[in-house]
């Protein structure tokens, strides 16, 4: 089969890039994690105190992309690709909830979209990608092959969250985590620059009862289906 794009979005924490990477192993593609971009950014944006007391002002976010260099790397050992931002590796501090109650807010800036966007438009041209994002079907790759749309059940989706938060060793509380998700979504869904919709020619895959296996197989079986339309 010719490599294709394969886009997956959905709601935060529905496990797209559980699915994702699973997917790119199978497939021997690479993955693409744009939300870790976007993280990366607030990260940056929190370090250097452009963010104060929740607050920011666009103009310094827009700023700082220029002193911002953002790449993945795959680390053998973990068997996953990691995030790193200007050569350090920063997929833990990513991942804390000072950036996840942030990103959102940050995400909606029209500037930061555009130089993320070109960014994964330059790492998926050669397509062999599975890239999960919120954008991906609809405005970053919209010819994509295969595009996913991802949901779940929000206390499902909380409770994996929790979980994942938790055995890193966060000390979270379940409201926190449910506010933040039902936050981010809402914002990601309302904002007016790419906002989160579901690409009219995805398909829907809510996962709420679904295993990993499951899920894995569901797509398995899409992607084997588009390849016996193309020969
Ligand atoms: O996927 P993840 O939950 O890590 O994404 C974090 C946030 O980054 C999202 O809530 C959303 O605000 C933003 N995002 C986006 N566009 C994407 C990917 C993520 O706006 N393609």
């Amino acid at each position: 089969m010719n490599p294709i794009t394969i886009a997956i979005d959905g709601y935060s924490s529905c496990g797209k890039s559980t699915l994702a990477k699973a997917l790119a192993a199978k497939l021997g593609y690479s993955y693409v994690d744009t939300g870790a971009m976007y993280r990366a950014v607030t990260l940056y944006a929190l370090r250097h105190g452009i963010v104060k007391d929740g607050a920011f002002i666009e103009e310094d976010i827009v700023k700082s992309l220029d002193h911002i260099s953002l790449s993945f790397r795959f680390n053998a050992a973990t068997g996953t690709s990691e995030t790193y931002l200007n050569g350090e590796n920063v997929e833990k501090e990513i991942r804390q909830m000072e950036v996840s109650n942030l990103v959102s807010p940050v995400s909606k800036i029209r500037e930061v979209r555009v130089r993320m966007v070109a960014l994964q438009r330059e790492m998926g041209k050669n397509k062999a990608v599975v890239m999960d994002g919120r954008d991906i079907g609809t405005n970053v790759f919209p010819d994509a092959e295969l595009k996913i749309f991802m949901t779940a059940d929000p206390d499902i989706r909380t409770q994996r969250r929790l979980d994942e938060l938790q055995s890193k060793g966060s000390v979270v509380s379940r409201d926190d985590v449910r506010r933040n998700l039902m936050e981010r979504d809402y914002e990601d869904t309302h904002r007016k620059e790419n906002p989160l919709i579901q690409a009219k020619d995805a398909v829907v895959l809510d996962n709420s009862e679904l295993s990993r296996e499951e899920q894995l197989e569901f797509v398995m079986r899409l992607v084997k289906e588009l390849a016996a339309s193309q020969s």
